[in-house]
């Protein structure tokens, strides 16, 4: 890189106009080139050798000449010196793919030599390579060779003219060919994965972010010139024109509307989603009847206006959705903010302002979309994330008593069931204690229901603590507790809660500043240790225990509270 960048500045002190090779391996000739403007009507290459010869006239400044939209066709020229005493066979190439039409006359010792026609008016097959850009290799033979280009075109006049040695020239394809590769390759897979997922979970957007991407891909495809070369090469240059600033506008629409339904802009911030809506609305729509009316140069101006507007408006969004503390407005606005970077460079290279015009420069606004488009599906992953553990939180939250935390009743069928079934398969005891408190309503009554609640999670947090482990406890009702005891025989059960009912009777109130006795009463039923007294377990037999426990309780309130009782 650096190594060119010397060369061209060594032989641009040498003579600002020649090049000299084989010396000169490869790089951008707009340093060495001389050119004015056909203002003055037709100008024939005769003038033209007389005007280049006879006139001190503009000379490129950057590597790529950029002389704006819609503008007069430009006359070229430089002199390719072959200092050798063999013919050098070299690539000339304008990398630019939308110029209409490019005429290259080589003269040699004053007498055209040869002249080369082609740019996308011709159809593919009658350019003089079958390239993605205008392009021809020739033979230079020793001496000096004067160069001399006419370009015509309605569109953006900006005129990289890359001169390279065969050899280097072919390098050059097979590296672009891969760096192209691994870009679409990636952008598309991203693509394909994004509008799968929508197809399956109907979210827009992942439908909007595929067609952003993908609308990135034909963009990226058609101003490198490669659509073209691919599909679209007997349609014409009318077609292609056209077709360029319809898809050049496809991935900024979709991002925009990705933007908005990412950041929900609707909500917070009205006025700027309704701006970004109507852009993407009536920006399209001029553009549509600018082509009927075929305006092409109108229809042009209204893309670009779009597409600078895409950025500015992206980092306005992200900006909104900072304000509103929305949760990936920070790495939103980092991966527009690169893109929009990587993009100004590119711009100012192809206009040759600032920054060099090179192969770095000029693909530098692919990576930045890469890197946009990569850090954005990062944000619709951790949206997924984010997503699915809401879900969990609310599948935890229907299953839990809000006041106690303890489960509720749905929770507690849930995590029962697969136990009790295992236990009636291997015929293993189980038992339910259901508890009570004791004359609830008098704690209410007296202290209100706040402190009420208060004393419900002491008690549920009392109860929780002599669980032990395996015991499934749950807040069945009001002020009545549930537990499930696995792999515990009735007795036990009897003793377990025997220890609950003390714990009960036991808690100290004094942290809710209340002097309490507060005492439960508790149904006890189960399973029998000895294998003979009882009948085998069954799986239906759940729902008839808790109501055996049930009575049980009954029994206990009848017979005076504060005690445990079962019924066999
Ligand atoms: P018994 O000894 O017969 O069980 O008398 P009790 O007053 O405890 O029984 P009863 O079923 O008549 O009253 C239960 C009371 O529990 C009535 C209801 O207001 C109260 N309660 C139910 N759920 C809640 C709650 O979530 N918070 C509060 N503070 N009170 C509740
Ligand atoms: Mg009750
Ligand atoms: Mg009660």
């Amino acid at each position: 890189m650096f190594f060119v960048v010397l060369i061209s500045l060594l032989s641009f002190s040498a003579n600002a106009d020649t090049v000299d090779i084989p010396g000169f391996q490869q790089g951008s000739l707009g340093k060495h080139t001389q050119y004015f403007r056909e203002r003055d009507g037709t100008v024939s290459i005769d003038d033209a050798i007389k005007r280049f010869e006879s006139t001190r006239l503009s000379h490129g400044a950057s590597n790529s000449i950029s002389l704006g939209i819609d503008v007069a066709p430009v006359w070229m020229s430089f002199n390719i010196n072959n200092t050798s005493n063999m013919s050098a066979s070299y690539r000339l190439s304008l990398e630019t793919p939308w110029i209409d039409y490019i005429d290259t006359w080589l003269i040699k010792d004053g007498v055209v030599v040869k002249h080369i026609a082609g740019g996308d008016a011709y159809p593919f097959e009658s350019r003089p390579m079958q390239y993605r850009f205008y392009a021809f290799e020739h033979g230079f033979l020793p001496g000096s060779t004067k160069v001399i280009m006419r370009v015509e075109t309605k569109g953006p006049m900006a005129l990289p003219v890359q001169f390279s040695s065969v050899e280097q020239a072919i390098q050059r394809d097979i590296t672009s060919g891969y760096q192209y590769g691994a870009l679409y390759g990636i952008m598309g897979a991203l693509a394909l994965y994004n509008l799968v997922l929508f197809g399956f979970i109907r979210q827009r957007e992942y439908g909007l972010y595929g067609l952003y991407l993908l609308g990135f891909v034909l963009n990226s495809l058609s101003y490198t010139g490669q659509l073209h070369t691919i599909i679209t090469y007997d349609l014409g240059a009318y077609f292609q024109d056209w077709l360029d600033i319809f898809l050049m506008i496809t991935y900024s629409v979709a991002g925009l509307h990705f933007a908005r339904s990412l950041l929900e802009t609707k909500q917070y911030a009205p006025r700027l989603d309704r701006f970004v809506l109507r852009t993407t609305l009536y920006i399209p729509f001029g553009m549509l009847v600018g082509f009927i009316f075929n305006q092409l140069f109108f229809s042009m101006v209204l893309a670009f206006i779009l597409n600078t507007c895409f950025v500015v408006l992206f980092i306005a969004m992200g900006v909104k959705a900072l304000q509103a503390q929305k949760p990936f407005a920070v790495i939103f606005i980092l991966s527009s903010v690169t893109a929009a970077l990587c993009i100004t460079i590119s711009t100012l290279a192809v206009a040759g302002v600032l920054v060099p015009y090179n192969d770095y420069t000029f693909k530098a606004i692919e990576v930045g979309m890469a890197f946009e488009a990569i850090l954005l599906a990062s944000i619709l992953a951790r949206q997924f994330r984010v997503a699915q553990i809401d879900k969990l939180i609310a599948e935890k939250y229907a299953r839990t008593d809000p006041l106690t935390g303890l489960n509720n009743r749905r929770g507690f069928q849930e995590l029962t069931q697969p136990i009790w079934q295992k236990i009636v398969f291997e015929q293993h005891n189980a038992s339910l204690i259901l508890i009570d408190i004791d004359l609830f309503k008098k704690v209410n009554d007296t202290h209100g229901h706040s402190v009420g609640d208060e004393v419900l999670k002491v008690v549920a947090k009392a109860l929780a603590d002599t669980c032990r482990d395996g015991d499934i406890a749950a807040r069945w009702g009001g002020e009545e507790f549930i537990v499930f005891l696995p792999d515990t025989s009735r007795d036990s059960a009897i003793m377990q809660a025997e220890i609950i009912r003390e714990a009960i009777e036991n808690i100290e109130f004094s942290i809710l500043e209340l002097s309490l006795n507060l005492t439960a009463s508790i149904g006890v039923a189960g399973s029998v240790a000895s294998l003979f007294e009882q009948q085998p377990l069954h799986v239906d037999i759940f729902e008839p225990m808790i109501r055996q426990a049930d009575r049980a309780l009954y029994i206990a309130k009848q017979e005076g509270k504060n005690q445990v009782r079962v019924v066999s």
